[in-house]
């Protein structure tokens, strides 16, 4: 028996990373799994079959976390194809770093719309689902970097600690339909995201980490997997920190 027996699990940007660790494992606790990708086609329909080898249930949607009709739309296709949604997670997101200085419009913009914004746009889509179940589960990607800001990422910044805000309201006003909505905070995760970093830069941010590693995309497809569950029944409005120890 799984941890998410039959649960229909909507993840966007899924293709790699953190997203598609949350969608192998979900498949393996027994999730109905949707998820979604922008550009990289390929990735998500190998990734597709990966989930599906073994008799998992999943599909991937190509679909632009961003833009609120396609959110929309996505929602209705998932619904179709599988009756409802149960738990949402909004793990799309980019980075555009820059100091303050430097940075353009579209820069700030192109962070905000897709990290916050399509929060908005996915959870406002799941909320008619969610509430005729009366039940569901929220979860949102957050960052260490939303809790306590840094250096050149003063756009990432701002939309990840958007989202606990957005977190903690949401949690406010579904709490009584049994609705739950929960951040997560990873630290330093080791993705194609964070590859592109300076390697010096990586060494020295492991080695002040207590645990003394980067994290694995198991380790927050692990911690999601908990929030998604009935183990966390009682938990909403949280913003759980999976770094290793870096912020205390
Ligand atoms: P990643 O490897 O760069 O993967 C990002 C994923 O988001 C890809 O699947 C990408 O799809 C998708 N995506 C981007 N824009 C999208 C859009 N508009 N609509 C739909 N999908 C979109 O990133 P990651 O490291 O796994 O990070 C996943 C989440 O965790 C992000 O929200 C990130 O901010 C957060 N996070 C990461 C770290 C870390 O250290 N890695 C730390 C804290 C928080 P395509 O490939 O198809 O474009």
């Amino acid at each position: 028996m799984g941890l998410l027996d039959n649960k229909v699990v909507l993840i966007t940007g899924a293709s790699r990373g953190i997203g598609k660790s949350i969608a192998e494992t979900c498949v393996k606790q027994g999730a109905i799994v949707a998820f979604t990708y922008l550009s990289s086609e390929e990735k998500a329909r190998a990734l597709e079959s990966e989930l599906t080898a073994n008799g998992g249930i999943a599909k991937g949607f190509r679909s632009d976390a961003s833009k609120f009709d396609e959110a929309q739309s996505l929602v209705d296709q998932v619904v179709e194809s599988f009756g409802t949604v149960d738990v949402l997670v909004n793990n799309a997101g980019i980075t555009r770093d820059t100091l303050l200085m430097r940075m353009t419009e579209e820069q700030w913009d192109e962070v905000i719309t897709t990290n916050l914004k399509s929060a908005f746009n996915l959870t406002k889509a799941v909320q008619k689902p969610m509430l005729k179940a009366r039940m569901g589960s929220i979860i949102n990607m957050s960052s260490v970097v939303g809790v306590k800001g840094n250096a050149g990422q003063s756009n990432y910044a701002a939309s990840k600690a958007g989202l606990i805000g957005f977190t903690k309201s949401i949690a406010a006003e579904l709490g009584s339909r049994n609705i739950r909505c929960n951040a997560i905070a990873p630290g330093f995760i080791e993705t194609e995201m964070t590859e592109v970093l300076d390697q010096d830069v990586v060494a020295s941010w492991r080695n002040s980490i207590p645990l003394k590693r980067g994290g694995q995309p198991e380790d927050v497809a692990n911690a999601t997997v908990f929030l998604a569950s009935d183990l966390s029944a009682y938990i909403t409005g949280q913003t759980l920190h999976v770094c290793g120890g870096m912020l205390m």
